[in-house]
């Protein structure tokens, strides 16, 4: 049997305890699978397509959208009125926990970690920074940035103050020794995938996401396995680097069965890391990355960021570039739309650096 295309019908409804666990509905309907033609023809590969995870619905969109889902249902199950997350000073999660929480009537309180070190303005002020203001969050910050049990002991002290105020706080941890309840997001996201790959007309050869804290990655991974699905999953490392990640994604594997009572389908060999792209480090972006971000907007109209939809979408032009089938390729755009403003000074830069080379301007 070719996996790499199983039909609608042959999908499992559900298994494990995924119906089970609290959910919170926060996308609305499915996101879209597009085909990229001007890129497949800019760079001599067909049958590219992008699953649009940037346009999720809330608040600028994004794949935290979905893993929100888990850790909202969680809240709501401890009648929790006060959400508490940590992140980057640009952080995609904490902006979407705060308009979920907007959404749901809730409090949120944000502490924002000093992960990238920059003196650039917009950085600190623009971008995700305005719209955590602008959804009336309240901003901590947390002098350190990799540190993520300090930043979570961070979040319970908060939590602790906010009790006795008489507020019913839930903490969405950072670490990886919790529970990765929003992994699950991208369990059912497999799912979704899965039935819109069904209905094309070739079979998906692979799948290539950003691999941050790794939900996204091993949610995907995992749901596509436990529904019979072998395609390849590529995670494009963009925190750190892959030899770490695999750990982290093995884990975060074991930990979504343990959530679900199921076995693991997931083996060694199904987690693919490429750490290519990574250098210069975190929330910097080399002139790869840069050119990608420029070819996606110019061929296909993408917003891309430097931070984490960039370096993925440079990772998945080289997945395209060595590859050998025909059928799809699919990029996840998980969305970051926001950093592009926080990253005004390096895209400038860049279109000033790149404007001599051919990344795609038409004039
Ligand atoms: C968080 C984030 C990622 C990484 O997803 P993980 O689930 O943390 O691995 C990728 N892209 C964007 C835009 C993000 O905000």
């Amino acid at each position: 049997m070719n996996t790499h295309s199983i039909s609608s019908a042959e999908l499992p409804a559900e298994f494990g305890r995924l119906s089970q666990l609290p959910r919170m509905k926060l996308l609305e309907a499915a996101t879209a699978l597009e085909p990229m033609p001007n890129l497949g023809r800019a760079v001599g590969s067909a049958n590219l397509f992008v699953k649009r995870d940037d346009c999720s619905g809330l608040a600028f969109g994004g794949n935290k959208v979905r893993q929100l889902e888990f850790y909202f249902g969680a809240a709501k199950a401890e009648a929790a009125d006060t959400i508490l997350i940590t992140g980057a000073v640009q952080s995609n999660f904490v902006r979407l926990a705060a308009a979920a929480a907007c959404k749901h009537d809730m409090q949120c309180h944000i502490q924002l970690e000093e992960r990238v070190d920059k003196d650039n303005p917009y950085y600190r002020s623009s971008g995700n920074v305005l719209l955590d203001r602008l959804l009336g969050a309240t901003i901590h910050s947390f002098p350190v940035g990799e540190a993520e049990d300090a930043a979570d002991k961070g979040l319970e002290d908060l939590a602790a103050n906010l009790r006795r105020d008489g507020r019913r706080p839930y903490v969405i941890h950072l670490g990886p020794s919790h529970p990765p309840l929003g992994a699950l997001g991208y369990v059912v996201a497999a799912r979704e995938l899965l039935g819109q790959i069904a209905s094309m007309a070739m079979p998906a050869d692979q799948i290539v996401v950003a691999s941050g804290s790794g939900n996204t990655h091993a949610g995907l991974l995992f749901g596509l396995r436990a529904m019979g699905s072998d395609i390849p999953v590529t995670g494009i490392c963009v925190r750190r680097a892959a030899e770490l990640q695999r750990l982290r994604i093995d884990s975060h594997c074991r930990r979504i069965a343990e959530l679900l009572q199921i076995g693991s389908p997931v083996t060694d060999a199904d987690i693919r890391l490429d750490e290519s792209v990574l250098a210069p480090g975190y929330g910097y972006a080399g002139d790869d990355v840069m050119r990608a971000v420029l070819l996606g907007a110019r061929k296909e109209a993408l917003m891309l960021d430097p931070t984490y939809t960039g370096k993925a979408f440079a990772g998945f032009l080289r997945a395209a570039g060595a590859r050998s089938g025909t059928g799809a390729i699919i990029f996840v755009h998980t969305g970051g739309t926001p950093g592009i403003f926080a990253y005004e000074n390096e895209m400038a830069d860049a279109f000033a650096r790149l404007s001599a080379e051919d990344t795609g301007s038409r004039t």
